[in-house]
């Protein structure tokens, strides 16, 4: 938060407050596959904008990646988005979880298709394992679609394992994704 004082020349000095508020960087996945699924994602990352103790500092691209585990089903776009939060992880799920219900969100049956699913792939260096909320993402590291966007925000990335992500995406190599254009 910045307010503006004017210095004995008459010059405007910005005072940044000092914040108690520690902000955590987190990484969040989105993915689509019904519906206008571009819209959904680029609606869904000005929402998470929109959040209170969210701030968006980075978005990759949009990515087209065949559906895995059913099959018969549109392609998925995908996307990952980096934040800083003030939020602890609960209420940032919870917020993450209206937005993907505004986006008309069913849950039917695993890997069903989607209008919006939002997922916390990263929070900080922590492991989570809640009945309702288990971070790093338990698939991270087996799903090409999310380590690409990944690596395109943040190359320098590692895993709270230690892992960097171009090994990771080594492993998932044969998975095809596509960067689209803009
Ligand atoms: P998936 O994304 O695996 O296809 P869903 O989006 O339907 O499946 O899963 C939603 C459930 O997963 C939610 O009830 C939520 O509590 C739980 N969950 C566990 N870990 C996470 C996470 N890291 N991000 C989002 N949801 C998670
Ligand atoms: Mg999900």
């Amino acid at each position: 938060m910045a307010r503006t004082l004017s210095d004995r020349s008459g010059r405007a000095v910005a005072l940044h407050r000092q914040s108690a508020i520690a902000t955590v960087r987190a990484y969040i996945g989105l993915g689509s596959n019904q519906g206008d699924s571009a819209s959904h994602l680029r609606d869904a990352v000005a929402e998470l904008a929109r959040s209170p103790g969210v701030a968006v500092v980075a978005q990759s691209g949009h990515y087209r990646s065949a559906p895995l585990g059913y099959l018969d089903q549109a392609d998925f776009l995908n996307a990952v988005v980096a934040i800083d939060t003030a939020l602890s992880p609960a209420p940032l799920l919870a917020v993450m979880q209206s937005i993907e219900n505004r986006h008309g969100r069913a849950r039917s049956f695993p890997n069903a298709p989607r209008t919006l699913d939002l997922d916390m792939l990263l929070y900080g260096s922590q492991t989570i394992n809640e009945p309702d909320l288990v971070v790093p993402h338990p698939r991270l590291t087996e799903r090409a679609f999310v380590l690409a966007p990944l690596h395109e925000i943040a190359p320098e990335l590692r895993l709270p394992d230690g892992q960097g992500l171009q090994a990771a995406l080594a492993a998932v190599a044969a998975q095809r994704v596509v960067l689209l254009d803009d």
